[in-house]
């Protein structure tokens, strides 16, 4: 079982001697097999917060942990998708996938990492790229592989910020499926935190949406997505529930917006 506890966690960077408070007191708990959508204004500490669970960032204070374990830092339980990739560009896809799954399956023979790694550009359709190098595929092909390497490495949680940000529209919806598919085809669903900037895919992924305001961040608001799984995205846009919750989320992320928008004013005024 593994959960995530975020306890009493803020953040402070230090810019030119000026203390800049990013996250305040952020207080989350994400049960074992949750998948929780966090949405805020640019800038309100959302790629912070993840680094934070991933262990890339230690708070300022508060705590992280990951089923019983405080994160001291990243390791193999936690499996992190970023927008930009992160993939070695000199390694092949397969090469990608192999060195990955060699880190994290330690008792594995190599025919047993080279057939997984293998089955895994087959189910994400790169079968025919595993030969190739990350410069050479599109920007849904990279993601692909991103997310094939963090399933294929059996994290305990996964963590990822803004994965399709970069996408064009048609290859995100195939990117979603292509996620939902996978985190759900199991008997055991990963644990998950999924940074997003869109309301469509947060009420797809997402048994909960936690709504943050402009920096420092805090959390406003936590909401409940109700829609049986699996979702059927056509059927989910006609439904009234779901333009109800829709439009509630939108007016909630407006307000915040509006707020980022005057104290960005404010800064300036007092910058001249
Ligand atoms: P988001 O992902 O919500 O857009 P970030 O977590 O990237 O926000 O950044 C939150 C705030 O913290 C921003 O004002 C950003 O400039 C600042 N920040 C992020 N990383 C650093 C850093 N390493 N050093 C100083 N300031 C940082
Ligand atoms: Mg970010």
């Amino acid at each position: 079982m593994t959960k995530i506890e975020i306890n009493n966690v803020s953040m402070h960077y230090e810019i030119d001697n000026h203390n800049l408070s990013t996250l305040e007191n952020i207080n989350l708990n994400l049960e074992d097999g949750e998948f929780v959508s966090i949405i805020g204004p640019s800038g309100c500490g959302k790629s912070t917060l993840i680094d934070i669970i991933a262990g890339l960032k230690k708070p300022s204070k508060g705590e992280v942990k990951v089923g019983d374990e405080k994160v001291y830092g990243p390791g193999p339980d936690l499996g992190v998708v970023f927008q930009d990739y992160s993939l070695f560009p000199w390694m092949t896809s397969f090469e990608n996938l192999y060195f990955a799954i060699e880190h994290t399956n330690k008792n594995s023979s190599k025919e047993e990492m080279s057939a997984k790694a293998k089955k895994y550009l087959e189910i994400v359709g790169l079968s025919n790229f595993a030969s190739k190098f990350p410069n050479t595929l599109s920007g849904g092909m990279r993601q692909r592989l991103a997310i094939a390497r963090m399933f294929a490495t059996n994290p305990k949680v996964f963590l990822m910020d803004e994965p399709f940000g970069a996408l064009d529209a048609l290859n995100r919806v195939h990117m979603q499926d292509l996620l939902l598919y996978l985190w759900s085809r199991g008997n055991s669903r990963e644990t998950t935190l999924y940074v997003t900037h869109d309301v469509d895919e947060a009420i797809l992924l997402s048994d909960k949406i936690v709504i943050m305001t402009p920096s420092p961040g805090k959390i406003k608001d936590i909401i409940e997505v109700e829609f049986e799984r699996p979702r059927c995205r056509s059927n989910l846009v006609k439904c009234a529930e779901y333009i109800r919750l829709r439009s509630d989320l939108l007016s909630i992320l407006n307000e915040e917006m509006l707020d980022a928008l005057s104290l960005q004013k404010k800064h300036m005024r007092d910058l001249v």
